[in-house]
């Protein structure tokens, strides 16, 4: 057979179509002729590279199942953490108070400024006092309690004791009644000198 008709049927032959007949003359041919067995070789070579780019397309489809079960992990994710941050605020970090629901009293006892605040919503008061040679800070949240979280029988209380002695002892303040007491109730601050906290404790 002619190389011609040959390499027509090549395609054919790849393809798995041509008759048993046909497929034996091929043979003969690829076994005398060093160019149409090159042919074939690159052509077999295309196809099968022709097919693993067929397979990745299928593989396509999964690759998109990945995605989207990417995205639903992702929003599981988020209302996990959404969730959590909002048990977090609501049992642990608390969050800002309106100090209209908090009464706050100031009591001169034993060398100290005596601080009671008690939050009247009837939630947890969670509360904590620093003082730095700058100022005294005390910051108050509030919060739920946690169900069987035994805050003792005023959950919604804090007592803040600042001592004179200390800060006399302290010395880097020039006038001790100078010295600023920020009530920190989250969004909102109120500054008081230690002197007017003092007043209002003699009233
Ligand atoms: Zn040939």
């Amino acid at each position: 057979m002619k190389c011609e008709i040959i390499r027509d049927l090549l395609p054919s032959y790849i393809d798995g179509l041509t008759s048993e007949a046909s497929n034996q003359e091929i043979l003969a041919h690829m076994e005398g002729c060093e160019a149409c067995r090159e042919i074939l070789q690159e052509m077999q070579a295309e196809e099968s590279k022709g097919i693993e780019e067929g397979e990745k397309k299928k593989i396509h489809p999964f690759r998109k199942l990945n995605q989207r079960m990417k995205m639903t992990i992702l929003a599981v994710v988020v209302v996990c953490v959404a969730l959590g941050g909002a048990f977090w605020t609501a049992f642990v970090k608390g969050w800002s108070i309106d100090p209209k629901d908090v009464e706050m009293n100031v009591a001169w006892e034993e060398g100290e400024v005596l601080l009671r605040f008690e939050l009247l919503n009837g939630h947890v008061l969670n509360a904590w006092g620093m003082g730095d040679q700058m100022e005294m800070r005390i910051g108050l949240k509030q919060m739920l309690q946690f169900p069987g979280d035994d805050r003792g029988k005023y959950p919604g209380r804090f007592e803040y004791g600042i001592s004179l002695e200390w800060m006399r002892e302290g010395g880097e303040t020039e006038d001790i009644m100078e010295y600023p007491v920020v009530i920190d109730y989250g969004k909102e601050k109120m500054t008081y000198t230690l002197g007017e906290l003092l007043e209002i404790a003699e009233k």
